[in-house]
């Protein structure tokens, strides 16, 4: 016998069997195909919404066209059709004054559950309801259409959650390519702060998140040092972190004990951030402006994009410390030569652009050679160690020193012209000569240190680094050639003429 309940679903099965971009592709489907089987004169699909326990109208075909629309159903109250629409899978009770159907869609997630001492092994997830009216020519549904109604929806329901999961897989693959990308990026940047802007602004625009902010804990994971926020303008802002205190580092505890939190005080979401039980800091991301949902997946793939963003920033602040420690002598705990050059470089540049002036001193420590020879190279350091306490001390934050090489020291003084720097290299010389070595190890003896000083101006003595240098050597060479112990700018000695004796 022919069963037309298994020829229309064959029918609409085969109508369905194709892959759908997303639900409201596949909606747009569905619902003609309904409205053309059963004589509907509307049909209307809603979305469940689990949390807020509502019905929300997504949906809507007519004979001509399908509109979206929106038209919540609230379901808190427990209106007179959920009982039937739940229990039976579809209902005719409804609020309506002509023929109506709701149906119900739902899938059996498999799942293992215990309930009241049992163990189910699945668990009905309800997807949505459909509404299929007929109120032109008031034909009311028969029992057979309601049956069909029925196994129709379940088709529905398997098609909705067939697309729901290849979306999700699409939405997988676009994230992970996307995170995959800001790692490559992150990884290439030189800059620690360049990186994390641009993984900011990344993260941003991946997961369109209204606004997502990076918590950054000093090198102990004890307090939180600096914040960068990215809101939907793409504009990465630095947080003051001066009003920090208690109040964030009460959050980063908090934070710390879960691997998602959720603040519903501000409707924020955070994520820790962490290389095994260090604490780097913590992603903080919310969606009040646009009000819409995270999803599931977002936090999946953001939790596993945070251990690699926890690694890299891990990596990037280690070598940050150690190219920084790269730029130090560590004896003397003076910038090297190539730190120094870069800087010297630099403010040539800043000198001649806007018309600035700037000194050079060349100094080296006199019979540097007869104290390690004496004493021992132990009291050379201990010497070494000392001028550049005072050289560090004497100076403005501005000037830079370098230790050029052995017992020689370049100071960089910016803004200063020869007069100014002469006052320096005086205060210097005082200073150094008034170095005692510690008579333990020098056989009782007070051995004194003295300093011999060249100094170059810019622009008067050259307009190069390389330049500046020559004079402030030649200038020191003078110095050495006439006793040593004293200062002399180039000019001044040019042709060997005059010597600044020290007082
Ligand atoms: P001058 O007055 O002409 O400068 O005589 P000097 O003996 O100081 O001669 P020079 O500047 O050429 O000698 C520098 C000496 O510094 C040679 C080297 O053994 C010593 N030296 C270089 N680096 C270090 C160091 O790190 N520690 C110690 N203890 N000595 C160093
Ligand atoms: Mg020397």
């Amino acid at each position: 016998m022919f069963d037309r309940k298994s020829y229309t679903l064959y029918k609409f099965h085969k109508q369905l069997n194709q892959s759908f971009q997303d639900k409201r592709e596949l909606l747009e489907c569905a619902l003609p195909a309904l409205r053309n089987l059963f004589k509907l004169d509307r049909a209307y699909f809603f979305n469940w919404q689990q949390e807020e326990a509502r019905l929300s109208l997504r949906m809507m075909c007519t004979k001509d066209y399908c509109m979206d629309k929106q038209e919540d159903i609230s379901v808190v109250n427990e209106p007179p059709f959920l009982k039937q629409l739940l229990q039976e899978g579809v209902t005719e009770t409804t609020d309506l004054s002509y023929p109506a159907v709701y149906a119900l869609l739902k899938w059996q997630r498999p799942s293992m559950e215990l309930r009241g001492g049992e163990v189910h092994t699945f668990m009905q997830e309800r997807l949505g309801m459909l509404r299929l009216e007929r109120f032109r020519k008031s034909r009311v549904f028969t029992p057979q259409e309601l049956d069909l109604i029925k196994a129709l929806a379940q088709e529905i329901s398997h098609n909705l959650r067939n697309t729901e999961i290849d979306q999700a897989k699409n939405q997988r693959l676009n994230v992970s390519t996307a995170l995959n990308d800001l790692s490559t990026i992150f990884a290439s940047s030189l800059r620690l702060n360049d990186g994390l802007e641009l993984i900011l602004k990344g993260v941003q625009k991946y997961f369109r998140f209204d606004r997502v902010r990076l918590y950054l804990t000093d090198p102990y994971g004890r307090r939180i040092k600096s914040i960068l926020g990215v809101d939907v303008s793409g504009e990465v802002v630095h947080e003051n972190v001066s009003r920090l205190g208690e109040r964030e580092s009460a959050l980063l505890k908090e934070v710390f004990e879960s691997s998602v939190t959720y603040r519903s005080s501000r409707s924020v979401f955070y994520i820790p951030l962490k290389v095994q039980r260090n604490k780097v800091g913590f992603l903080a991301f919310d969606n009040l402006l646009s009000r819409r949902a995270i999803g599931y997946l977002d936090f999946i793939s953001l939790q596993q994009f945070a251990s690699q963003m926890a690694l890299s920033i891990d990596n990037a602040r280690l070598f940050e410390r150690v190219q920084e420690l790269s730029n130090y002598d560590e004896l003397t705990k003076l910038p090297v030569r190539r730190y120094f050059n870069e800087k010297f470089s630099e403010e040539i540049y800043r000198c001649k652009r806007f018309d600035l002036t700037l000194s050079l001193m060349i100094m080296d420590i006199d019979f540097f050679k007869q104290i390690n020879d004496t004493y021992g190279h132990q009291i050379g350091d201990w010497a070494l160690q000392e001028v550049s306490k005072v050289v560090r001390s004497c100076l403005r934050q501005t000037d830079v020193p370098c230790r050029f090489g052995g017992d020689e020291m370049v100071i960089m003084l910016p803004r200063a012209n020869g007069e100014e720097a002469k006052v320096i290299a005086q205060r210097l010389q005082q200073r150094i000569t008034a170095i005692v070595l510690p008579t333990r190890f020098t056989e009782g003896k007070e051995v004194h240190l003295s300093i011999s000083q060249g100094i170059s101006s810019f622009p008067q003595d050259g307009s190069t680094a390389e330049e500046l240098l020559e004079k402030a050597d030649k200038a020191l060479y003078v110095v050495k050639q006439n006793g040593r112990g004293h200062y002399a700018v180039y000019r001044d000695v040019a042709g060997q003429t005059e010597l600044f004796d020290i007082k």
